[in-house]
């Protein structure tokens, strides 16, 4: 039906099942239809030649708003962390608590920075930051059709709006749940506004954003675009839902995920840093 979904990165536990959604959202048809996803290694590549590239935290970490010690400090949270949060072997109730003290150690010790708000536009420019191949296309495609693009991050607000900003594609369609910074009147970060978002909390922020929710409430048809488990909650706002097509970029740890990705994924993407796939549906799907 769709020659992407052939490519050999794709996975799919029910290629029919998938194809029946497909069926039933185009029938549907476009104003039907809205997108939620996932920003860090999401819409962002999680490699490039080799090299890992970074989330919007790293971006953050890794700048030279950063002092040394700090960086150091961000990065022990990074390897004492993230391979909990990959952790096949550990269950979501088990990882919860560990990625909440990850969070909240991180974002204490940015705040101990004193960043300086009209620092960040250039902090972005001269980052690794990477939207994936074919992000022009899909932000671009969705805009055209009117088709809302909601961005549920557990990163940094301030910093991934930068970085679409920056790409060219912030439209007008496109709405972004994040963890945003507090700045004091002399633009100085002091804390981070609201509820923190976790990647265990995804859903419980979907259902605190009942207005946005309420807005698209003809739109009981989602995209959905995710690199994490926890990611499949964030349409769990969404109004008397009829059609859910779930997409998922397997980045990394692929033989041990690659199962529990398949029976909770439509579709796996597996080590594809493009938007080939979600593309090739847009344009079938409108
Ligand atoms: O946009 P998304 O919801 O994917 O953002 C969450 C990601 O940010 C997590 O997958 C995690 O690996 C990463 N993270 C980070 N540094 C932190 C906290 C989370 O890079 N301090
Ligand atoms: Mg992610």
């Amino acid at each position: 039906m769709i020659p992407e979904l052939s490519s050999p990165s794709v996975c799919m536990r029910d290629p029919q099942r998938v194809e029946e959604i497909i069926k039933a959202m185009q029938k549907a048809g476009t104003s039907t239809i809205q997108v939620i996803s996932d920003f860090d290694m999401t819409l962002t590549r999680f490699a490039y030649n080799g090299k890992r590239c970074p989330t919007s935290h790293n971006i953050l970490d890794n700048s030279k708003l950063i002092s040394e010690e700090c960086k150091a400090q961000l990065k022990d949270l990074l390897n004492t962390y993230y391979p909990i949060e990959i952790d096949s072997k550990r269950t979501a109730e088990e990882k919860l608590p560990l990625m909440v003290e990850w969070w909240t150690k991180a974002h204490t010790l940015l705040v101990q920075q004193r960043i300086r708000k009209d620092l960040l536009k250039d902090m972005v420019k001269e980052s690794d930051a990477m939207l994936r191949e074919g992000y022009q296309l899909f932000f671009d495609h969705l805009q055209e059709h009117s088709i809302p693009l909601l961005i549920f991050s557990a990163g940094l607000g301030d910093v991934l709006e930068e970085v679409i900003r920056q790409a060219g594609v912030f439209h007008p369609n496109v709405k972004v749940f994040s963890n945003y910074m507090d700045f004091d009147e002399t633009g100085v970060l002091k804390a981070f506004k609201g509820e923190l978002i976790h990647i265990y909390n995804k859903r419980e922020g979907a259902l605190l954003n009942t207005g946005h929710f309420q807005e698209l409430k003809s739109r009981h048809n989602v995209l959905l675009l995710g690199d994490s488990l926890a990611d499949l909650t964030m349409a769990d706002g969404v109004h008397s839902m009829e059609n859910i097509l779930k997409i998922g970029f397997l980045n990394d740890k692929v033989e041990e995920r690659k199962t529990s990705y398949l029976n909770a994924y439509d579709i796996v993407l597996v080590k594809d840093e493009t938007m080939e796939v979600p593309n090739a549906l847009l344009l079938h799907l409108t």
